[in-house]
């Protein structure tokens, strides 16, 4: 029902950077190789994401819509296996049930659709012409949660939210060629060609991803990558540490103190590294279903991983002599 919906877009969809989460992370589920992020007045007037990837099918468009109904998970076991970073079939018809929405798609076998909701209602479902891939726009974001309205913060911490989302889903994709622009000016654009240096000075600048050097490690279950700045590059926040795991940000905070704690005493009192950690693993071994967003994870293993960041960033950090 519409309000089952609103209720889990309370869960789902906080922010306009929630919204541009969940339609990028769907674009990556979809395998493209290109998302173009097209944000107006912080998300309040319209959110656009388009992307290659590989489209939905006509006669499954208007189900996208329906909760649960596209749910990948079938078993208990299946809640361990999860392989895309969508899985609980809430965020299109949360995102619908409190918006504007206009979906046009086409999988490149037969035409293409383009679907109008607006408040959980189908207004429009007709067939249209367009190349392989999804296009979504989604504006008066909240039109009939005006609540909800009342929450956000100011047009500038919204967007900030939203460049922090872009950005780090980019970090987790180097592979995929991502755009981010705010009312017609370019704020983000890396060139998908899987070099994460290039996506971490397309976000952090050139000269600070100078500042930063490549560190690995790996045991049996756990393969990282990711750059780290050197001691003398730091930040007042943890903010600009990014862990990502098999592609999705999280944010964990025994990880994180592992990380700190690598660099020994080489960092400040207060003072926090530039991060970006890319770990792979074996799904079955982290629990993503702790919460709506999925930002917070559970992870089997937790202290033999946090000893493999510890020790990549004592091992690269110690052999520059300050
Ligand atoms: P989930 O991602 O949890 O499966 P969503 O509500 O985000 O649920 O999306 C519902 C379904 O719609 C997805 O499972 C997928 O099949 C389809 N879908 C949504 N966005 C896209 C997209 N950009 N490209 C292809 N399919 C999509
Ligand atoms: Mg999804």
């Amino acid at each position: 029902t519409v309000l089952a919906d609103q209720i889990a877009a309370g869960e789902v969809v906080e922010r306009p950077a929630s919204v541009v989460k969940e339609l990028v992370e769907n674009a990556v589920d979809a395998h493209a190789k290109t998302i173009d992020v097209l944000v107006e007045e912080a998300g309040l007037k319209s959110i656009q994401v388009v992307d290659d990837g590989v489209g939905i099918a006509d006669e499954d468009v208007e189900m996208a819509f329906s909760r649960h109904a596209t749910s990948k998970i079938t078993s208990r076991e299946d809640l361990f296996r999860v392989h895309s970073l969508g899985f609980r079939g809430e965020a299109l018809p949360s995102i619908a049930s409190v918006a504007d929405v206009w979906l046009k798609t086409a999988t490149g076998k037969g035409a293409g659709s383009e679907v109008h909701i607006k408040g959980g209602e189908i207004l429009t479902h007709t067939a249209a012409q367009s190349r392989p891939g999804t296009e979504v726009t989604v504006s008066d974001l909240f039109f009939n949660t005006p609540a909800r309205l009342k929450y956000l913060k100011s047009p500038q911490t919204e967007l900030a939210n939203i460049v922090d989302i872009v950005d780090r889903l980019a970090l987790g994709h180097p592979d995929v060629a991502f755009s981010l622009s705010h009312n017609g000016r370019e704020l983000l654009r890396t060139a998908g060609r899987g070099d994460s240096q290039q996506v971490v000075a397309g976000i952090y600048g050139v000269q600070t991803a100078r500042k930063m050097v490549a560190i690995e490690n790996e045991d049996a279950d756990f393969k990282l990558t990711g750059y780290v700045s050197l001691p003398e590059l730091t930040r007042a926040s943890r903010n600009y540490i990014s862990i990502l795991i098999n592609g999705r940000y999280i944010k964990n905070y025994q990880l994180t103190k592992a990380l700190i704690k690598g660099y020994g005493s080489k960092l400040m009192v207060g003072r926090y590294p530039i991060a970006v950690l890319n770990l792979t693993m074996d799904p079955f071994l982290v629990d993503v279903n702790v919460h709506p967003t999925k930002q917070e994870v559970r992870l089997s293993k937790e202290p033999e991983l946090a000893d493999l960041i510890d020790k990549a960033v004592y091992n690269r950090i110690a052999r520059e002599n300050l």
